[in-house]
């Protein structure tokens, strides 16, 4: 039976050197690859002219480089773009580019579809399908600089930031996931600043805490609430990971950075949930031992949801109280709204194998039927 051919696109500098070992070949031709697939674009072993015919004859017996296949293109009158990805499950995943002044950024996928479930997040309402490749992670970056154009031109880069916050929960795909980020940030290949690379996370205190063995880029925490009564029910994976238990991982992965850093700390504002001034109060006292910076998004409404976006004046006073208390905050502006790529929209073309959508489904009708009311106390 003939063998399948190793996809090489996903392989960083220490696996591609472990697989140009273990055919044979000198491991400094791995710079070589990587320069070929992630600088120049090229995927076609022949076009590489400063490999021997041998070895690229060799190559073609053993290996192929093969992103993910791009299905659908969106594009917005702000400049954004949506792309659908597909992955060797079968699933479309999302990616979107947010160009702004003086940078680009490119928020990518980790997973088709996600396994927890916080009760504001499109891709969690329909359940978990598959982690995805380090080849159809790193895969989206070499696809979104084709289509930008980033292979042709090297002067103007267009994809400057890598965020990990679209469909999926990095964490839950650590290999795969740290594998991309060395690529991104590898001189060879995309060369990224490590400051300018972030994985975001809902609080996998055992992810956070490996993290720092194998990277050093930047970090996001998904918070959204500044206690544990609240936290557990708006982001589930909080019962198993308490608050204190996270930040305590989050400051000690910033501590063993070479730099300083402060983590961002994402909240999202849901009208009459989370957005209080006693929460703002709340949050800011919680966060007094932590370097970070505070980054509010205003809850994006999705089909299905039963949640509403805080009101401006919500969001002005909850800046203000942490403003005041001394942080630096920012409001993320909803951009791409007309094709569905902003934050917590992304639900992509995913067969959900919990079948939770159907579950879902199942149980708002049942709580509907009840006529339950939801309250969330104030602690
Ligand atoms: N699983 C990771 C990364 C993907 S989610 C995480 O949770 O951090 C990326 C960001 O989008 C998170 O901060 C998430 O809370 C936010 N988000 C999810 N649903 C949203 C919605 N409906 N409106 C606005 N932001 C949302
Ligand atoms: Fe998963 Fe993040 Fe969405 Fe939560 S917010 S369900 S962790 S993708």
């Amino acid at each position: 039976m003939e063998r399948p051919l190793i996809n090489l696109l996903g392989m960083n500098k220490q696996a591609l050197e472990a697989f140009l070992l273990e055919i044979g070949e000198k491991p400094f031709r791995a710079v070589q690859l990587h320069k070929w697939m992630h600088q120049q674009g090229v995927i076609d072993f022949d076009q590489m002219t400063n490999i021997s015919k041998p070895l690229r004859e060799r190559l073609k017996t053993l290996a192929e480089i093969r992103p993910p296949r791009l299905r659908d293109t969106y594009s917005a009158q702000d400049g954004c773009h949506k792309w659908i990805v597909e992955v060797e499950s079968g699933s479309g995943v999302e990616m979107v580019y947010i160009p702004e002044a003086g940078r680009g950024t490119l928020c990518i996928s980790s997973q088709a579809g996600c396994s927890l479930d916080c009760s504001f997040c499109a891709t969690g309402k329909q359940g978990f399908n598959s982690d995805l490749t380090a080849a159809e992670i790193i895969g989206q970056l070499w696809l979104a600089n084709r289509e930008l154009g980033g292979f042709v031109s090297h002067e103007a880069r267009p994809i400057t930031n890598v965020v990990m916050m679209g469909m999926g929960e990095p964490l839950l795909n650590f290999d795969n996931v740290v594998g991309a980020v060395a690529l991104m940030m590898d001189d060879n290949a995309y060369g990224l600043s490590k400051r300018r690379v972030t994985i975001s996370t809902s609080g996998v205190v055992p992810g956070i805490r490996r993290l720092r063995d194998f990277t050093d880029a930047s970090l996001a925490l998904s918070l959204h609430a500044p206690n544990d009564a609240l936290r557990d029910q708006i982001v589930p994976i909080n019962r198993k990971y308490p608050i204190r238990e996270l930040l305590d991982s989050v400051r000690d992965y910033l501590a063993a950075l070479p730099d300083s850093r402060v983590a961002t700390i994402e909240y999202i504002l849901i009208a009459g949930v989370n957005d209080h001034r006693a929460h703002a109060r709340e949050l800011a006292e919680l966060l007094r031992t932590l370097p970070c910076k505070i980054n509010l998004i205003p809850f994006n409404p999705f089909e299905g949801s039963e949640y509403a976006r805080s009101s401006n004046s919500a969001i002005a006073n909850f800046r203000k109280l942490l403003q005041d208390a001394g942080y630096t905050v920012t409001i993320r502006t909803t951009r791409g709204d007309e094709i569905g790529a902003a934050c917590g929209q992304l639900v992509g073309q995913v067969d959900d194998r919990t079948r939770r959508s159907a579950r879902h489904l199942a149980e708002r009708a049942r709580n509907e039927a009840l006529n339950e009311v939801r309250v969330v106390t104030l602690s």
